[in-house]
Formats: structure tokens, C-alpha cells, sequence
């Protein structure tokens, strides 16, 4: 073999760090802080802090591969923590505040956590559960001195008292790229959460990918507002590609209602935000009873639950907004494919744009999908082949942490989803439901999802689910639980109408039951398995 000439440089947040504060040290770092308040630095602001934390660390004592754990909102000192704890060679561990107490002991346990960083709003909980934490040493809240909480937790620390007196310089390690750097633990609907080890390497290859043109796109002159949180799936990686191009990060904190965004998008001139469908449909509706038009937003990123083709639309033709849609897990860092338009699609009928829109998009480059069948063969790519999706690539997990279910990881080195898609021939990918959540009615595969979006589109329709329901004859049905918008008088005749001539006649859904809330995950997705144990006992109209 000849050796090529060319550097070996490792790949490490460190060099994002480096990077960020050498060239964009006058970029900004906007955070709304848990009394409503804004908090804003510069790069070099936050670089000295990154500093001063990864001293305080060093003090502290964690060492490298010590997994160090927060529960806090998107905020500078949550983005403190990210870099220093990786940089100094160690593992940050993001918590999702909102699972179940058992999950976090058992996430944090297993974890063996050595310390926990919160927010302040979360110290109720960490008092309680500090009597469950069996290996974290040292509890830091994120405030300032005279913001500590009166505390039950022995030798509890202030954030600020810790990092204060430190020095703003910090020597740090050569880390080799693929030392782990950060740990998300993902919980499926049963079983106990599994952790997903991110190392140095496959951070930045992630972080490459995404801010790429076709796909976010991420600029030095872009302002971008990450609602999905930084305590799920890295914030979708954009803490680390927002530095990595210069651009201005802003850090909604907790507060994700409608009224909160808009100020906060209007104020910094917010160019690109990402989220989860339920946030975007919750600020639409803020947006129109306000008659407020979102100016400065070019595109945003939508992703965790299939985007609806009623909000594609709404945000596309009130906005001016391009909707980039994406398929991802924790598991891929997260984001496996991203949705942009191909040159002889731009120019189609508004339409035909949003109908690809709704897919879920292309594989960046670096991620590889396949389609598998029951019987373990490899599906066509034709966007008619349904299988469960496979993938591979440099930022998907090759196992999870202390090998918990290894059986998602095929021999031939795929990690097997648990979704359920098609895949056309231009390389979209379709999903169709979870394999828990699939409806099969006489042996053939019904799509939730597509169910789902259609009634959204339904103007009196707030929130929709659909679910199996036990059939005598079909073995299943699909049936619809819809939350109606507050004051209207919704009529099931007219969404029953809606499916004709957009799905096969028998896909309609049998029955419409009106349900006041539907239940949610700790991730914020619908909780499916909770409905069909709720109506596990129902006899559809159609079943005689
Ligand atoms: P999580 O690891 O919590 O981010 O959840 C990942 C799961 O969310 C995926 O396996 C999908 O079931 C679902 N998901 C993510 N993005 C989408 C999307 N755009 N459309 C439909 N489902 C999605």
C-alpha cells in the first residue's frame, strides 16, 4: 500500500472548541434562563468559562472516561458542561427530566454517574432521588450564589462558586477521536433504557453532515434556535455544528409555549430553528390567533414524529418557511436522513413539493439504509417494499452500552431500527409506523402514520392517534383517537371523508373514538402502547 502524506488529525470536539473561539470569537450565545430572563456572551465569554469549568472538573476530581450527568434545559451553562466535560477527556451524560423516577435511578446507576449538574428547576427532584443515586459523588446546581436552593443534598456546590476562582486557560489532553464524549440513554416502550456511547469522532462526522448545504445548512450568519432538547439525542447535534460555522446559538431554556418562541425568534432574528411536529403545530396556532408572521426564518428542521402535510403547507405558504424534514434516533447521533428537494423537484406544483416534504428524506452522506424482510431478505427500493429499516455508518451505534440488547445488531453490521419503511427509488425514505405500533389488517400493513396525517389536516382536529384495534375477521382495524380542537364541534363524518381518494378504501379507519388528551412518552412521543391497553377491550362497530 502507499500511504497518502496527509496529516493525522484527530477528530475531536476539542478542535470545535479550538476552532470556535480562534475565528468566531464575536459570535454570540443567546439563553433564556429559567425566570424569563435573556442571558447573552460572546464565543470567547463562553471559551473562558469552557475554561474555568474543565479546571473546576479537574479539581473535582473526574477523570477521563467518568461519565458526569445533567438534567438541565437548553442554556449556556448546559453548553458549558457539553465541551468541557468531553474536552477534558470525559463522558457527559444528558438525563431526560422527564422520565419516570425509576429511570432516571436506574439511567443513572447504571451510568455510574460521578457527578450531577441540574437546573435549578429540577432540584426538587434531584433531592429525591439522590437517596437512589448509588455512585454520584458531587452535586453542582446551575446558578449563582445567591440563587442556591435550600437543599437537603449533602455538600451541595453552586455552579458559579465552583468555576468562579478558576483559571481561563486549560491545557487540553490530546484525546484520540474515537474516546467516548458523551451518553444518551434511550428508552423503548419496554425493557429498561439502553445507553448509546457517542465518541469524539463520530460528533463531528455527525456535526459535518448535518450543517452540510443540502441539509441544515448552517452559516456564519445564521441564528439558530434548537427547541428539541439538549438532554435528547445531542439537541440534534447542533451544539456542536453552530459552533463549528460561526453561527448564533439560541437557547430557548424551558420555555417552548408559542408566545416564548415568537418573542425569542423575533428578537435574535432567528434564520433556522428544529423541532418535534408538536411544537411547530403548537406555535402555528400561537402564530395565527396573533396574526404574527415569522419574517427572518428561512428554514427549519422537523424530525422525531412524522411531519404532517397540513403543517408543511401552513409554515411554507404563511411563512415563507422551507420545511426540512428528518428521520433520526438516539442511536444515530441522530439524524439518519434529512429532507431537500432535488433540482427537478423544486420546480413542481406546490403539491408535489409538499408530498415529498412529508417523506423523511434522503441518507446524508456517511449513513447507508436497507430495507429487511421477516424472512431476512433485502426489500427493493421502490416505495412500495415495506420492511423494517436498517443502518449503518460512522455515527450509528455499533452496540449499546454495557451490551444491553445486543440483538439489534445484525451479524453483518446493521443496526436494526424498529421502524417500519418504504424507500423509493430517488432514495426517500417512508416511514410507516414502529413495528410495536403496526396495524395488519387480513395479513396487510395499514400506515398509522399516514392515517394520522391526514387527519391533522382536519381543521377541528387538535391531536390524533391511531391504533389497532382486534378484529374478528381482519385480525385488525385501525381506529383513530382525536383530540378536538378547544371549542370546535368536531363531526367524524367529515374526517372519515377526507380519506377518500388519498388512501385504499379499506384503510379508512373503522371507528373515531373523541378522547380528551393523549398520552405522551418521556421523549414526547405518543405513547401507542398506552392507548391500545386502553381500549384493548373495544368492539369496533364493524366487528359482528
Ligand atoms: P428517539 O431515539 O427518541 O429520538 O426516537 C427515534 C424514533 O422516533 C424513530 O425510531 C422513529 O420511530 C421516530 N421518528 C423520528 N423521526 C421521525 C420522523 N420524521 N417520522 C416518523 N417517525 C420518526
Amino acid at each position: 500500500m502507499l500511504s497518502g502524506l496527509m496529516m493525522d488529525q484527530s477528530l475531536t470536539i476539542t478542535a470545535i472548541l479550538r476552532h470556535a473561539l480562534r475565528f468566531h470569537p464575536r459570535a454570540r450565545i443567546v439563553s433564556r434562563q429559567g425566570d424569563g430572563s435573556i442571558h447573552e456572551y460572546t464565543y470567547a465569554d463562553f471559551g473562558r468559562r469552557v475554561h474555568q469549568l474543565a479546571n473546576a472538573l479537574v479539581r473535582l476530581g473526574v477523570k477521563p472516561g467518568d461519565r458526569v450527568g445533567t438534567l438541565a434545559w437548553n442554556g449556556y451553562r448546559h453548553l458549558e458542561i457539553y465541551y468541557a466535560v468531553s474536552c477534558i477527556g470525559a463522558v457527559c451524560h444528558t438525563m431526560n427530566p422527564r422520565l419516570f423516577h425509576e429511570q432516571l435511578a436506574y439511567i443513572a446507576n447504571d451510568a455510574e454517574d460521578t457527578h450531577l449538574f441540574f437546573d435549578l428547576s429540577f432540584a426538587g427532584l434531584v433531592e429525591t432521588l439522590s437517596h437512589e443515586f448509588t455512585t454520584v459523588q458531587g452535586y453542582v446546581a446551575l446558578c449563582s450564589a445567591e440563587e442556591m436552593p435550600e437543599s437537603g443534598i449533602d455538600g451541595l456546590m453552586c455552579y458559579e462558586d465552583l468555576i468562579g476562582g478558576e483559571a481561563d486557560s486549560f491545557d487540553w489532553p490530546d484525546l484520540d477521536e474515537r474516546s467516548a464524549s458523551a451518553l444518551c440513554y434511550t428508552s423503548g416502550t419496554t425493557g429498561n433504557p439502553k445507553g448509546v456511547l457517542y465518541n469524539h469522532r463520530s460528533t463531528i462526522l455527525h456535526g459535518l453532515a448535518v450543517s452540510g448545504g443540502d441539509w441544515l445548512s448552517i452559516r456564519a450568519r445564521d441564528a439558530v434556535l434548537p427547541v428539541v432538547p439538549m438532554f435528547h439525542a445531542n439537541a440534534w447535534g447542533i451544539p456542536y455544528a453552530a459552533l463549528m460555522n460561526g453561527a448564533r446559538l439560541v437557547l430557548p431554556g424551558h420555555a417552548m409555549d408559542g408566545a416564548s418562541l415568537t418573542e425569542l425568534l423575533e428578537r435574535e432574528g432567528v434564520t433556522l430553528m428544529a423541532g418535534v411536529p408538536t411544537v411547530w403545530l403548537e406555535l402555528l396556532r400561537h402564530l395565527r390567533e396573533t396574526g404574527k408572521r415569522l419574517d427572518k426564518v428561512e428554514r427549519m428542521m422537523v424530525g422525531g414524529a412524522a411531519a404532517p402535510l397540513a403543517m408543511v403547507r401552513a409554515f411554507e405558504e404563511e411563512h415563507d418557511i422551507r420545511v426540512v424534514h428528518g428521520w433520526g434516533m438516539t442511536e444515530l447521533s441522530p439524524v439518519g436522513t434529512l429532507g431537500a428537494l432535488k433540482g427537478d423537484e423544486i420546480t413542481l406544483p406546490a403539491e408535489d413539493r409538499y408530498r415529498i416534504q412529508c417523506y423523511q428524506g434522503r441518507p446524508l452522506f456517511g449513513v447507508d439504509i436497507r430495507l429487511m424482510a421477516d424472512d431476512g431478505t433485502i426489500l427493493p427500493h421502490d416505495g412500495e417494499a415495506v420492511g423494517v429499516l436498517q443502518v449503518r455508518g460512522p455515527w450509528v451505534a455499533g452496540g449499546y452500552f454495557k451490551g444491553a440488547a445486543p440483538e439489534q445488531f445484525t451479524e453483518d453490521g446493521w443496526f436494526s431500527t424498529g421502524d417500519l419503511a418504504a424507500i423509493d427509488a430517488e432514495g426517500y425514505l417512508h416511514i410507516t409506523d414502529r413495528t410495536k405500533d403496526v396495524i395488519k389488517s387480513g395479513g396487510e400493513w395499514i400506515s398509522s402514520i399516514d392515517l394520522e396525517n391526514i387527519a391533522v389536516g382536519h381543521p377541528d382536529v387538535a391531536e390524533v392517534a391511531c391504533i389497532a384495534i382486534a378484529h374478528s375477521k381482519w385480525g385488525e382495524r385501525p381506529m383513530l383517537c382525536v383530540v378536538a380542537r378547544e371549542g370546535a364541534d368536531f363531526d367524524p363524518a367529515t374526517l372519515m371523508a377526507m380519506y377518500d381518494g388519498h388512501v385504499a378504501s379499506w384503510w379508512k379507519p373503522d371507528h373515531i373514538e373523541l378522547v380528551d388528551s393523549l398520552p405522551y412518552t418521556a421523549t414526547g412521543k405518543l405513547s401507542k402502547l398506552t392507548l391500545r391497553q386502553k381500549f384493548a377491550g373495544l368492539t369496533l362497530p364493524t366487528d359482528n
